[in-house]
């Protein structure tokens, strides 16, 4: 089975059983769904679309409560009633602890050639509309000018800022959008793909050192301390200051932006109320 074709939930069960079954905590499982969806993701799939958003969006809490109701064997005991069937895309408590409902999904189906394509939901929508509110109201000035001080900084060969590898594939941001990070020179750092999965909305500090205790033989784990410096010096030498969003705005806009994401909250609720309807 490949991984695009299991549930979110499956594939959490599956690291579980590959790591030999530890007692993991809330927490942790929570992380390892996000890294699972973070992979998943990189492979073009999308089984637990709400996850995904809440996952792009920075809310762990979100994160957590999903978690929570996939009851996993290792917290606290499987309690399926019996013929509880669970949908494909690993969704079954959902997130605002409603009560079980759609027990077969309609996002993903499964068949034997390419694979059908997941059904994009609201909040999954509305995710990225969060999202680009966030980037909307950062600054953005990275383009070739600033891609080359930032090479030449970082010096030749190019590698990974995180692990070393010489595999670097994207610019990432160093403070996440969602931390108020912004696409600037002294926030863009060229990375892998393995540590943009794995470090996705963390902080860069907290996530490098959790990495290194956590696989000390890990590439790049021994030097953690050396990165994490160098690291700093570069957000220092080009003055990248990290504010929130809502920091770069006056009163007036601050109201403004929060009104605008009532209103979306409201609109997504209109649009999967009008989606549940029956005939939809
Ligand atoms: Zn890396």
């Amino acid at each position: 089975m490949t991984m695009a074709s299991q549930s979110l939930r499956g594939f959490v069960v599956s690291r579980c059983v590959a790591a030999g079954r530890p007692a993991w905590d809330l927490a942790r499982t929570a992380q390892e769904a996000e890294h699972a969806d973070a992979e998943l993701e990189r492979q073009g799939a999308n089984p637990a679309p709400t996850f995904r958003a809440r996952r792009l969006a920075g809310d762990r809490a979100a994160l957590k409560t999903w978690t929570n109701g996939c009851r996993f064997e290792w917290l606290g005991g499987d309690d399926r009633r019996p013929g509880t069937v669970r949908g494909t895309d690993g969704r079954i408590g959902a997130f605002n602890g409603e009560p079980l409902r759609r027990a077969t999904s309609k996002s993903t189906i499964k068949t034997h050639g390419p694979k059908v394509p997941g059904r994009m939901t609201p909040s999954f929508a509305f995710g990225y509309l969060e999202r680009a509110i966030q980037e909307g109201l950062g600054r953005r000035a990275f383009r070739m000018p600033e891609v080359d001080r930032a090479l030449a900084f970082f010096g030749e060969p190019l590698t990974c800022v995180f692990c070393g590898s010489e595999k670097v594939t994207l610019w990432e941001h160093l403070v996440p959008v969602a931390r108020g990070g912004e696409t600037v020179l002294g926030n863009m750092v060229p990375a892998c793909q393995p540590c943009n999965d794995s470090k996705h909305s963390k902080p860069y500090e907290e996530w490098l050192t959790q990495r290194a205790a956590k696989s000390p033989d890990a590439a790049g784990a021994q030097d953690v301390a050396a990165r994490i410096a160098r690291l700093r010096e570069y957000a220092e030498k080009f003055q990248h200051v990290v504010t929130t969003p809502e920091s770069r705005l006056d009163a007036e806009r601050l109201l403004r932006v929060e009104e605008l994401r009532l209103r979306a909250k409201q609109l997504r609720a209109d649009v999967e109320a009008f989606l549940r309807e029956p005939d939809a």
